[in-house]
């Protein structure tokens, strides 16, 4: 792979929560660019075509166009998702304890870009040391002379937050995060309104991920071109990829936008482990259509992983290789999902309690050829149902491992055949 030289993992960024260490590193400098022209604070985001690094990939620009748009004159919000929880995914506590001033810069950003003068940074409780390095990191923003400059521009003091999230898997869906801050249990609320209309308290919202956030500073700092110039292909800016499972190498790797699951999992991450031969991949988490050794040299990005159907989600590759059960794997992640449902919708609490426990049949070897059948009946079933994307996340794994390694299915029944 040519030289790519990381910018959110840089040495300069990880200076914890010390600000006059990232200032003297040229931290800062995107909020003076974004403070000496507010108004082209989203159009250098547009045409750096940054996207949201929570899951959706949905274009940044768009949603803090869609909040800035809202009448002013009334509270705004900005919220900064990092109740990260989901299985194989670790990048956002780690930018958080590291380098939390990266964060709150970009957050500071787009509290300016959206005319927003309530800010939250929401963080999962379980990650006490990214609460403790962001906390002393807002204390001494609080006392910066960029804080004093950017309310003058505000127009309006701006009241910033560190929130402990529920550490609920369902507290980080976007709507969930905005009744979890309004003070009540994070259920999901169905969209429409969308957050930028009505959010917390029924004032216009913006919801970002931690790492969409700790990439604004850096644009404002040194262009959409060289934004652009990072990525691979079509594909623009870096990544940060949670990778596990049985590689030689796990870790947390800024590379590319657009690298290949090849380059990552044999380049970065070392080979496999014990050099067993590559099986598949959950790719952005656990709720995605599986990758497999077919797939190898599919690029890493939003749009080309949803051509295959699949999706980059958080940038989480969880690695399997042969000799991993694919039906003991999607079992304790649909065990996940059923935990985790928070039950408003009878169809995800009864449907992925369904799920696992077919899945387990199956696996310990109680199962019989029927429970096969109820598995795709429930994939066929289940779609939609729910107001968040749980459900149909446990679904597209369920249905993406029947798809592809069907025969493994099968196999099980057959060495432990009970009829049916
Ligand atoms: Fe809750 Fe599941 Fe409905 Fe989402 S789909 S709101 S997790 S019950």
């Amino acid at each position: 792979m040519s030289e790519f030289t990381p910018v959110l993992l840089a040495p300069s960024a990880q200076v914890g929560a010390n600000l006059q260490a990232w200032l003297a590193g040229n931290g800062g400098l995107g909020l003076r660019r974004a403070l000496s022209d507010p108004a082209a604070i989203i159009p250098l985001l547009r045409q750096a075509d940054l996207r949201g690094m929570g899951g959706a990939g949905f274009p940044t620009w768009r949603k803090w166009a869609a909040v800035a748009e809202q009448p002013g004159g009334q509270d705004k919000y900005v919220l900064c998702n990092g109740n990260e929880d989901e299985p194989g995914t670790f990048k956002d506590r780690v930018l958080l304890e590291r380098s939390p001033h990266q964060v709150i810069e970009g957050a500071l950003i787009a509290a300016l870009a959206v005319g927003a003068n309530q800010l939250r940074l929401y963080v999962n409780p379980h990650q006490r040391a990214s609460l403790a390095s962001l906390r002393e990191a807002v204390q001494q923003w609080r006392q910066h002379a960029l804080w004093d400059e950017l309310c003058g521009a505000l127009g309006r003091p701006l009241e910033l937050h560190v929130v402990e999230s529920s550490g609920l898997y369902i507290g980080g869906e976007e709507t969930a995060v905005i009744a979890s801050i309004e003070g009540g249990f994070p259920f999901p609320r169905s969209k429409p309104p969308y957050p930028a209309e009505q959010g917390v308290d029924g004032r216009p919202t913006l919801v970002n991920n931690v790492e969409t956030l700790a990439n604004v500073p850096h644009i404002l700092r040194n262009g959409a071109d060289w934004y652009a110039a990072l990525g691979r292909g079509q594909a623009h800016g870096s990544k940060l990829y949670s990778l596990s499972g049985d590689v030689l190498r796990p870790g947390l790797y800024e590379l590319p936008m657009g690298i290949s699951l090849r380059e990552l999992v044999f380049g970065q991450g070392g080979g496999m482990l014990l050099d067993r031969p590559f099986k598949a991949v959950f790719t952005g988490g656990p709720s995605n259509t599986l990758l497999t050794a077919a797939d190898l040299d599919v690029a890493l990005d939003f749009d080309s992983l949803r051509d295959r159907h699949s999706s980059l989600g958080t940038g989480a590759m969880i690695v399997i290789s042969a000799g991993t059960s694919i039906v003991r794997k999607v079992a304790e992640y649909v065990d996940f999902f059923a935990a985790g449902s928070c039950g408003q919708c009878p169809p995800c609490k009864t449907g992925t309690y369904q799920l696992s426990r077919l899945l387990r049949r199956i696996d310990t070897g109680s199962g019989v050829t029927k429970d096969l059948r109820a598995l795709e009946s429930l994939c066929e079933l289940l779609p939609g149902s729910g107001r968040c994307a749980l459900v149909d996340g446990a679904v597209t794994v369920v249905r993406s491992s029947l798809e592809q390694f069907g025969d493994e299915y099968r196999q099980q029944l057959l060495d432990y055949p009970r009829g049916g």
